[in-house]
């Protein structure tokens, strides 16, 4: 068994059991899906390599308190006005190892953000990334190009919010473009608290 869900178990956070009830799926799918030895397919979606652009310490602007982001890289949704837009091409970011790359996050007390480009492109990867800062008490946001439903449509995806805390969800929308709301681009987008969300079946705001 991997390593990461033996701590886990420990920890307390998800077992593989409970994985498998929240995606709806058996155990022996999601430990292959964990235990995938590919590295790095075309997608970027290696289970044990992120590409990413950059990572800021101590934000303030992608979520809660002060955090650490990291930016990933590859983003096939298109916003007109993207902030980001060198980081749709995957080629234009660099690879590093989760175990790596949980060091660096873990460097101070802060909690963490996904941000990108889109992370549920590198979801499996992601998901493995969210159990080890879990398990360390971080609290961990989401940025996605995608809505809630959307994401739950596709299994990587499904597990990686089972993993998460908060997620502003949508496209960034121009013409709904403001700088009134926190931690938001464009108004359609929403702020919700997973967990909750995943547990009552529809979707629950974050209360800020
Ligand atoms: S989801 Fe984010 S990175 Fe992707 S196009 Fe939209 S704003 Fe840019």
């Amino acid at each position: 068994m991997n390593e990461i869900i033996k701590n886990l178990s420990d920890g307390n956070i998800y077992s593989v059991k409970e994985i498998s009830t929240l995606v709806n799926k058996d155990v022996e799918y999601v430990e292959r899906v964990l235990n995938d030895p590919s590295i790095i397919q075309t997608c970027g979606d290696g289970s044990g390599v992120i590409y990413y652009m950059d990572i800021k310490y101590d934000t303030i602007v992608d979520g809660i308190g002060f955090r650490n982001t990291i930016y990933c890289a590859k983003c096939n949704i298109g916003c007109k006005g993207c902030h980001n837009p060198q980081s749709w091409n995957i080629t234009n970011g660099k690879p590093i190892t989760i175990k790596t790359l949980s060091s660096l996050l873990l460097d101070n007390d802060n909690d963490i953000t996904f941000s990108g480009g889109e992370c549920t492109l590198q979801a499996k990867a992601f998901f493995k990334l969210a159990l080890i800062l879990r398990n360390k008490g971080r609290n961990i946001w989401l940025y996605s190009g995608r809505t809630f439903n959307e994401l739950l449509k596709n299994d990587h995806s499904k597990m990686l919010l089972g993993a998460i805390d908060v997620l502003v969800d949508g496209k960034f929308e121009i013409d709904k473009r403001t700088t009134n709301l926190p931690f938001r681009g464009s108004s359609n987008q929403r702020i919700i608290d997973v967990q909750k969300s995943l547990k009552e079946n529809c979707i629950v705001q974050y209360e800020l």
